[in-house]
């Protein structure tokens, strides 16, 4: 991109695309495994009463519209691939956000037969939110430093990426 007229409109298409994802994050939810505790505090954060769209989050039904996972309960063998096409299905640059300590680590599942650990086991993430379950409050919270570690860095480094083959391992006998 020699043309510096070119390289000054791609700059400002790439940061109202930043802006509008900033102020317009659609989130998909995903349980991998959780009790529905910290489901259920996700969809009272969504409701009125909390009123996560005045941050411009909205729930989105398909990983493909999708720019937040919102990911809980610790990933059993049977999620497990399910995540993994998920997280592969959304756009880039997509962001994932675990919430609650199921999610965070295995939690009170964590050394069951079927349990592989928490979501970071299995995708990257970006935003943890501990809690059992973490109160809407917390889970606005969490959101909210996401989208501002997005509108410091434009998109928060990841550390690694731990490989994502969509095989399912055996359990062990
Ligand atoms: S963190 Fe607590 S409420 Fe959430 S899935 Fe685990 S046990 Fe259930």
């Amino acid at each position: 991109m020699n043309n510096p007229l070119e390289h000054t409109w791609q700059s400002v298409m790439d940061q109202l695309k930043t802006w509008a994802r900033i102020n317009s994050p659609w989130a998909i939810h995903f349980n991998s495994g959780s009790c529905n505790g910290c489901d259920i505090e996700i969809l009272a954060t969504l409701t009125p009463r909390y009123d996560m769209e005045r941050f411009g989050v909205k729930l989105q039904g398909s990983p493909r519209h999708a720019d937040i996972l919102i990911c809980t309960g610790p990933v059993t063998r049977q999620a497990r691939e399910r995540l993994i096409r998920i997280y592969e299905q959304m756009p880039e640059p997509k962001f994932v956000v675990a919430v609650g300590s199921c999610a965070l680590t295995g939690g009170a599942f964590q050394g069951c037969y079927n349990v592989m650990g928490g979501i970071d086991q299995v995708i990257p993430v970006d935003a943890y939110i501990p809690g059992c379950p973490p109160r809407p409050e917390a889970i606005i919270d969490g959101l909210v430093k996401l989208l501002g570690s997005l509108k410091a860095d434009g998109a928060p480094e990841r550390a690694s990426e731990p490989p994502l083959a969509a095989s399912v391992l055996e359990p062990s006998s």
